[in-house]
């Protein structure tokens, strides 16, 4: 049975309506998420609420985490903290409560799942090289660690990084960055996320084109910054 792995969706209502819609035209009943629910985007409280009722396991991301008070924002650039104000001032309590007990990480038998880096989940380190990449695999032991937060859909095996769909051999190690919902950062301006299938070890990117022209709106109505609506067109 397939699953989805979807990540950062950082607010954005249209696009991950468009991409749980697609998840369910294909049948597929267990979505993962990877984090970042929040932060950037313009309907964090819509978003949490869906998220919490579609998937089977969310995980913590570093945008959840500095909506919620406990990350050291002075790190995060200047949109960024502004758009983590602005969701802080509006996070409903119920799901202030919700991504207060977001777990770090998920793990079976097969796969492990991080927002950012399976060597320390709470740090928020990037996986952007090879050598990252290959420095991350001596701390899993399973055969696949799926991971989100640099927006930048990539798979890493042992060898080398593949920007493609790729079958998956069982007895190597891979790291798979899904990619983002909600605002993609390859050059590509469409959704991202996975589609995962176990028994073939075969793994598929999606891309999906959703009504960026109203979240881009709704950015700018809601006096966010400009530069977050402009990204998105451009996907970067
Ligand atoms: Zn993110």
């Amino acid at each position: 049975m397939a699953i989805a792995i979807i990540s950062d969706i950082h607010g954005n209502l249209e696009a991950l309506s468009t991409a749980l819609d697609y998840i369910k035209k294909q049948g597929i009943n267990e979505i993962y998420c990877l984090g970042d629910i929040v932060g950037y985007g313009p309907n964090p409280n819509e978003c949490v609420e869906i998220v919490r009722q579609q998937c089977k396991v969310v995980l913590m991301g570093n945008h959840d985490y500095a909506a919620i008070g406990l990350a050291r924002i002075e790190y995060f650039n200047e949109y960024a903290k502004r758009a983590t104000y602005w969701t802080m001032d509006r996070l409903s309590q119920e799901n202030y409560e919700f991504l207060k007990a977001l777990p770090f990480m998920y793990q079976t038998d097969r796969m492990i799942m991080v927002h950012a880096s399976p060597t320390n989940p709470e740090h928020w380190y990037y996986i952007l090289s090879m050598s990252d990449a290959q420095m991350e695999m001596q701390s899993f032991k399973q055969n696949i660690c799926f991971v989100g937060h640099s927006h930048v859909p990539v798979i890493f095996n042992q060898k080398a990084a593949i920007r493609d769909n790729i079958s998956i051999e069982p007895n190597q190690k891979y790291i798979v960055n899904v990619g983002s919902i909600g605002q993609p950062r390859d050059g590509d301006p469409r959704l991202c996320f996975v589609i995962f299938e176990p028994d073939t070890g075969q793994i598929n990117y999606v891309r999906l084109e959703y009504d960026i022209e109203n979240t881009y709106q709704k950015i700018i109505k809601n006096g966010l910054p400009t530069f977050l609506a402009e990204r998105l067109l451009k996907g970067y």
